[in-house]
């Protein structure tokens, strides 16, 4: 007789990936965009909804966005994969390259789905652990890529930690890992360098992007990957075919017309980064240095307590302090003006 059954002991499920959805007036605790995307690219959205055939799949091979996204980075198309989100690029990635036979290695803290993600598809995770200041000292580089990982992760800036790897981090895995290089860049248009910029089309290195950042395009679900062409023809074999419906692929060209508005929202973003940190400073018993759309901090005190604390004046930010070696932490994410000022507000009579 049929049954319902567990899912896979060998999966490590544990708690999974969530984070808390609260109905609070200031949500600064998913490192969304504060601001809604350009008017004029919701209405080309809506214009392009008439334009599809909607009763034929998509184009699978997604020619028009590729293309159009090769060219804002000034690499060849065959050098662009594209997924729903990011996560959906490190699925694929970890499909391709993960699996039982094979290994990868991470640094800790760093985003929990690259771990998560390689757990889901029975890939062993090598552990490097950071330093006190979330830094990979060349030790840990050296006893992790010693383990022979098909991938190396590194994220630039780093979530939840918030500091870009220098270039000499970044130059010393690709000069010592025995597979390929990944570095998350899902901030990296806050940071003030790219890897990108030691991107060659023939160095095993992979670049992960997302519009739900910078971009205000978190509900779209799109993501891509600058990686050397065979990669990416790896990936196209994997993915499951049309996996980008035609409104995405035409969402995510559109966007690219919109870019000066794009950057003027990381300049602003950056400004208020600044600012806060600045304040926060002030407030918190530590605060770490950023280089993306939010701040890690010590509150000082019982963190649970602030976290709560804060939203019960409507403040919503993440509390990491159960997290493995993050006791003690909250991470805000930087908001518009106003709900920066909301939540310092919140933060300084919490504290008081
Ligand atoms: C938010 C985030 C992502 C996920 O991005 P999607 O494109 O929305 O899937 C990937 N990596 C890091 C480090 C993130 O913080």
């Amino acid at each position: 007789m049929a049954t319902l059954i567990p899912p896979s002991d060998d999966l490590g499920l544990g708690e999974g990936y969530h984070s808390p959805q609260m109905d609070v007036k200031v949500r600064l605790n998913t490192n969304e965009s504060p601001l809604p995307p350009p008017a004029e690219w919701v209405e080309d959205v809506a214009a392009a909804v008439g334009r599809i055939d909607h009763n034929r799949y998509p184009d699978r091979g997604y020619v028009a966005l590729r293309a159009a996204l090769a060219a804002s980075h000034g690499v060849d198309a065959r050098e662009v994969f594209v997924a729903n989100g990011s996560n959906e690029v490190l699925q694929t990635l970890l499909l391709a390259y993960g699996g039982p036979t094979r290994a990868v290695g991470l640094f800790e803290p760093t985003y929990a789905l690259h771990g998560h993600i390689a757990r889901l598809t029975r890939t062993r995770v090598i552990v490097g652990e950071r330093d006190a200041d979330f830094g990979i000292p060349e030790i840990e580089l050296d006893r992790v890529t010693g383990q022979s990982p098909a991938l190396t992760f590194l994220c630039s800036p780093n979530n939840p930690t918030g500091r870009a790897e220098p270039r000499l981090v970044v130059e010393r895995a690709l000069a010592m890992a025995p597979g390929m290089v990944v570095v998350d860049e899902a901030y990296g248009q806050f940071a003030p360098w790219s890897a990108l910029e030691l991107f060659d089309g023939e160095t095993p290195l992979l670049v992960v992007r997302t519009f739900s950042k910078t971009w205000s395009m978190a509900a779209t679900r799109l993501g891509y990957l600058i990686a050397p062409a065979p990669v990416v023809a790896h990936l196209d074999q994997v993915v499951l075919p049309y996996h980008l419906d035609s409104l995405k692929q035409e969402a995510g060209r559109l966007a690219l017309a919109h870019r000066g508005e794009m950057e003027d929202r990381v300049k602003l973003i950056v400004s208020e980064r600044e600012r806060v940190a600045a304040e926060l400073a002030a407030l918190a018993a530590r605060v770490w240095p950023s280089d993306a759309s939010f701040i890690l901090f010590q509150p000082g005190g019982d963190a649970r307590v602030v976290w709560q604390a804060l939203v019960d004046q409507g403040v919503l930010v993440r509390d990491c302090s159960s997290w493995p070696r993050l006791s003690g932490c909250l991470r805000v994410t930087i908001g518009t003006p106003d709900e920066n000022d909301a939540f310092l507000a919140a933060l300084k009579e919490t504290l008081a």
